[in-house]
């Protein structure tokens, strides 16, 4: 399976970072080992000192596709979760100033912990709220209707370059309120009131 990841969709989140608003989706991967399931816990790695939450609401592909219309997109994904994008920030912002890949910012071990998927039915995925604690306090909070690029559009669009297959997640980007995390800290992410996943930092 892969990860793809949507950086810069919700408009209050690119404003935080001075960022600037892409005019397509801006796209990155992770590799399988970025991966934590079932609540694993995430260990502070040695090469940063500014790691960075970022929840995002996730889709997992169903059924492999490519060209994928946007109007047949929604046939390919039947589960959504909730994910943290782990980021580097320090690491990320020295490769920013060079116009360098992301890749080791995002896709270090343990860099995309999931929740369970859930079948997407039972929500309004145009107006789904979704939200992260840090150690009890709400520091995230967002709605799909803010997102610059829809599922739908999402899915279509990363079709037209890889091809999807079933199993592959998709992080659909992060509203505002990013920010660090400590060792001992516990985070905590929602869809809705529904708590979906606990990560701690080790
Ligand atoms: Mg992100």
């Amino acid at each position: 399976m892969k990860i793809l990841a949507i950086g810069r969709n919700y408009a209050e989140h690119i404003k935080e970072l001075n960022n600037e608003n892409p005019g397509e989706p801006v796209v990155f991967m992770k590799p399988d080992t970025a991966l934590l399931e079932n609540n694993e816990p995430f260990y502070y790695p040695e090469f940063s000192k500014d790691i960075h939450f970022e929840v995002e609401i996730l889709l997992k592909i169903a059924k492999g596709g490519k060209y994928i219309q946007e109007k047949f997109a929604h046939k390919y994904y039947n589960e959504i979760g909730v994910g943290i994008d782990f980021t580097a920030r320090d690491l990320q912002q020295r490769l920013k100033e060079k116009g360098l890949p992301w890749l080791l910012a995002k896709g270090f071990n343990g860099s995309a912990p999931v929740s369970e998927f859930v079948p997407k039915d039972q929500f309004d995925l145009q107006n789904l709220n979704f939200s992260l604690q840090l150690d009890g306090e709400v520091r995230q909070e967002g709605n799909t209707r803010m997102m610059l690029f829809k599922f739908d559009y999402l899915i279509s669009y990363l079709s037209q370059f890889i091809t999807l297959k079933k199993g592959d997640i998709i992080f659909t980007g992060t509203p505002k309120g990013v920010g660090a995390v400590q060792k001992g800290n516990i985070l905590t992410a929602f869809i809705e009131n529904q708590k979906m996943l606990e990560c701690e930092i080790k």
